[in-house]
């Protein structure tokens, strides 16, 4: 059995979840976004019989009717979302799995949604990619200006 163990950023919030994933989405929704702080997040989808806590709880926060977003109440992490017309399963936030590495996702919600400059398939640059594209645009910038 698959063994996906997850946590906050402070270690107050722990939890377990056994088996695997129902899924793994991207969201690009705007109230995903306010939560997380992020551009966008990824979801992991398991079962409530699938996921035990370890240590602490979730707080909850009611960001529209039927929808509950989790974080830790001592460190903020965001750490899930739930909807009332899915009752069986919760939506944790991939950052908070020990092995996120293995949970790559298969598909994207709201695409509609999603930042124009946000090219989740597209835009993974590696360390000294990222800091080469940085020095190419600022030498586009300096040329520009002389
Ligand atoms: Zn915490
Ligand atoms: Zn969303």
């Amino acid at each position: 059995m698959e063994t996906y163990d997850g946590r906050c950023l402070c270690g107050d919030v722990r939890f377990r979840a056994i088996g695997a994933p129902k899924w793994v989405l991207w969201c690009h929704c705007q109230s995903c976004r306010r939560h997380s702080g992020a551009p966008a997040s990824v979801f992991v989808s398991f079962a409530h019989e699938q996921v035990s806590m370890l240590a602490g709880e979730i707080a909850k926060y009611g960001s529209s009717p039927g929808v509950e977003r989790g974080f830790c109440a001592r460190c903020g992490s965001t750490l899930t979302c739930s909807n009332a017309r899915l009752p069986n399963e919760t939506h944790f936030h991939v950052g908070a799995f020990e092995r996120a590495a293995d949970l790559a996702p298969m598909g994207e919600l709201f695409g509609g949604e999603r930042l124009p400059w946000f090219e989740p398939r597209t835009g993974a640059l590696g360390g000294v990619a990222a800091m080469a594209a940085i020095a190419l645009a600022r030498g586009k910038k300096a040329r520009e200006r002389s």
